[in-house]
């Protein structure tokens, strides 16, 4: 829980920072004053910040890159001795470890991808108008209980200088965002921050619905309970106007 907050208060940081940043470019063309190169630096620190975090999480991935599934095993064992291995038959205790590291090696084999590089070859187009793609179907594993939530996501976005990405590469980056232990708090925020870091476009929103099971199944037990998080940059943030007709977009 600590971790996650801290990433929706990083990706508020790291929005901030970026906003700073082109706030920055705008001013290379007119005049600079004091306060926007202060503004600039603390942009720029918020980017480092972000970069040592990218990196010492990289380095954690890189592990995961080659999972160790044996130590999964072991640990699937473990918990079928916890709950009472006479309660399950020989098949079970001989085989199912193995399936279930082989499943959760399945699931979290995007783990140290950046969502970024999933969105490929960047093309021109003349095109400056709102892109969406919306109800990408995705499941993610929520890291708090290690059970599914499961739902659509909605992309929109506004290019700049004509940079677009290809269609199918707007759904891929939510599989890959979602192939780790997750929040859906975190990956809508993280999907967002790919295409700035992409695309820089005027603007970028991402909404997510999803049911969680550990929601479902377990604790409250309310089955049909959806969460909706949305993440939103650049032009979207001040532009109310643009924001409604992208949320009209995607409803
Ligand atoms: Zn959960």
């Amino acid at each position: 829980m600590e971790r996650g907050r801290r990433d929706i208060l990083m990706a508020r940081r790291i929005g901030r920072g970026q906003r700073d940043i082109l706030t920055a470019r705008r001013m290379e063309r007119g005049q600079r004053d004091i306060l926007t190169v202060r503004r600039i630096e603390r942009g720029q620190r918020d980017i480092l910040t972000r970069k040592r975090m990218t990196r010492g999480r990289s380095a954690s991935a890189r592990e995961g890159e080659t999972m160790d599934e044996k130590k999964i095993e072991r640990g699937v064992k473990e918990i079928l001795a916890g709950i009472g291995e006479d309660l399950v038959n020989a098949e079970v205790l001989a085989n199912t470890p193995r399936r279930v590291a082989a499943m959760y090696a399945e699931f979290f084999a995007a783990a140290a991808e950046n969502p970024a590089n999933a969105l490929g070859v960047v093309y021109q187009e003349a095109y400056e108008e709102m892109i969406v793609m919306k109800d990408i179907p995705f499941f993610s594993i929520c890291e708090h209980h290690l059970l599914p939530f499961i739902g659509k996501a909605d992309l929109v976005y506004v290019p700049k200088d004509g940079r677009i990405v290809g269609a199918s590469k707007l759904a891929r980056v939510v599989d890959i965002a979602a192939g780790r232990p997750q929040l859906q708090e975190r990956l809508t925020s993280q999907i967002a921050d790919a295409l700035v870091e992409k695309l820089d476009p005027h603007g970028v929103l991402v909404r997510i619905e999803a049911s969680h099971l550990c929601m479902t199944l377990r604790g409250v037990r309310k089955p049909g309970a959806t969460m909706v998080t949305s993440a939103i940059r650049g032009r979207f943030y001040k532009d109310e106007a643009s924001r409604a007709e992208a949320f009209a977009l995607i409803a």
